[in-house]
């Protein structure tokens, strides 16, 4: 078996004839344009200052409510369908198993993402709660609310998993905790266990250990890039926004050793211009330090910096999700695995009938997440349609079926092997 590493400044700019994964040369973010000073911290929200009343959904004609956590959250609209606040059907899915909270204020996020549809960059443009996250809208609800409903029949719920979303704002760390506080004085974390997805660049080691002490299950650090380079190019200095790379692994770090092995992992997107083998590296660290990784694609987000750019391929998705499944739950090593002069998996380290098992179950294809009920490598958070459309789906929100699996072998150009036992 052989491993080549491929720094990415070395891949060809991406042309269509080559369109098999998206290079770093490619992938470069737009600037953030400035903001006039009187649209900037949330300042049209707090100047018109409406009283919030119930459920707001975003963009609906009406003037942005002055909602803050922890009395207010947005919830997905999945989430929003499932808890019945929101009308709506989702394609080939019944409902959601996470319930996903995200803090909110007005001044919304102090954070500059490239690839994020909160960032700041787009206070001038839209107001926080008004603003599209991974392609959904997030309407804004009270989190008395969302208790009272949950809390009135926990036991035919169908959550799976709670997740509070914290974003870059000064009162995120105690907020968050305030949410959990609120949960857990109404609803068994035993019932439905609470996942945080945190922000690092605000948090320290006792913030870290508060949460887990407060009944916080499973703890993640939402690293999204998958290289110190591409991560202060697209959260960093990059895009004047204030994360580091150092600062997100001293956290994670942090969860190692207070959560504990299988207790903490990150979210990676992929696509943004690191090479498979450089992401797969990073998949393999976090289960060397007995974590997770819970991976998106790259889909390009409307008014994000990086709305311009191509979503990942499906092909070079297939194949790192593939081998993310493998190193994560089969303990495959990425240095079982073979990769070609462009970093790209070539061979997968396993038999080629054992491959095909594998493929064929499907499970490998679903979104990737904290777990729920069902079994370990299933994940709660099934985030429907959160990085690709219905019509080409990146992350299986259900099982995929026989033809879907048709479809995803011919995206990993790999057709069945005769040889199907072990
Ligand atoms: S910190 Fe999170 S919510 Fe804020 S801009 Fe970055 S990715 Fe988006």
């Amino acid at each position: 078996m052989s491993c080549v590493k491929q720094k990415s400044a070395a891949l060809p700019r991406r042309t269509d004839s080559q369109a098999d994964f998206n290079a770093y040369e490619t992938m470069e973010p737009r600037m953030p344009e400035a903001t006039p000073g009187e649209l900037k911290n949330g300042k049209r929200v707090k100047t018109n200052d409406v009283a919030p009343r119930g459920l707001y959904r975003p963009n609906d004609n009406f003037i942005t409510p002055n909602m803050t956590s922890p009395e207010y959250v947005q919830i997905s609209t999945a989430a929003a369908i499932t808890l019945g606040i929101m009308n709506g059907k989702m394609y080939r899915c019944a409902c959601t198993r996470c319930l996903n909270l995200l803090l909110t204020y007005p001044e919304g996020c102090r954070a500059n993402c490239a690839y994020c549809g909160l960032a700041r960059h787009r206070e001038a443009e839209r107001d926080f709660a008004d603003r599209n996250f991974i392609r959904v809208d997030w309407p804004a609800v009270p989190m008395d609310e969302i208790i009272d409903t949950v809390a009135g029949d926990i036991d035919n719920s169908p959550f799976h998993r709670m997740c509070i979303s914290m974003i870059t704002h000064p009162r995120s760390d105690d907020d968050t905790v305030a949410v959990l506080k609120k949960w857990t004085s109404r609803i068994d974390p035993d019932a439905i266990p609470v996942s945080i997805l945190s922000n690092p660049t605000t948090m320290k080691r006792q913030d870290v250990r508060n949460l887990r002490d407060l009944g916080a299950d499973i703890f993640t650090v939402a690293l999204d890039a998958a290289t110190p380079e591409l991560f202060d190019r697209t959260r960093g200095k990059g895009v004047q926004s204030p994360h580091k790379w150092k600062k997100y692994w001293e956290v994670l770090d942090d969860a190692r050793d207070i959560f504990g092995p299988k207790k903490f992992g990150a979210h990676i997107i992929v696509g943004m211009g690191e090479t498979e083998y450089e992401v797969l590296q990073l998949v393999q660290r976090l289960v060397d330090m007995g974590g997770h990784s819970h991976m998106f694609c790259f889909f390009p987000e409307q008014g994000s910096l990086m709305d311009h750019l191509p979503a990942t391929p499906r092909d070079q998705w297939r194949r790192v999700q593939l081998a993310r499944y493998l190193i994560d739950y089969r303990g495959v090593r990425t240095d079982q695995m073979s990769f070609d002069e462009h970093g790209r998996v070539s061979d997968f380290g396993i038999s080629a009938p054992e491959l095909d098992r594998i493929i064929d179950a499907g499970i490998a294809f679903r979104t990737s997440g904290c777990p729920g009920k069902f079994q370990d490598d299933i994940s709660a958070c099934d985030r429907p349609y959160g990085d690709s459309p219905p019509s080409n789906i990146a992350s299986f929100p259900f099982q995929p079926n026989k033809k879907d699996l048709g479809k995803i072998r011919r995206q990993l150009n790999r057709q069945q092997t005769n040889d199907t036992s072990l």
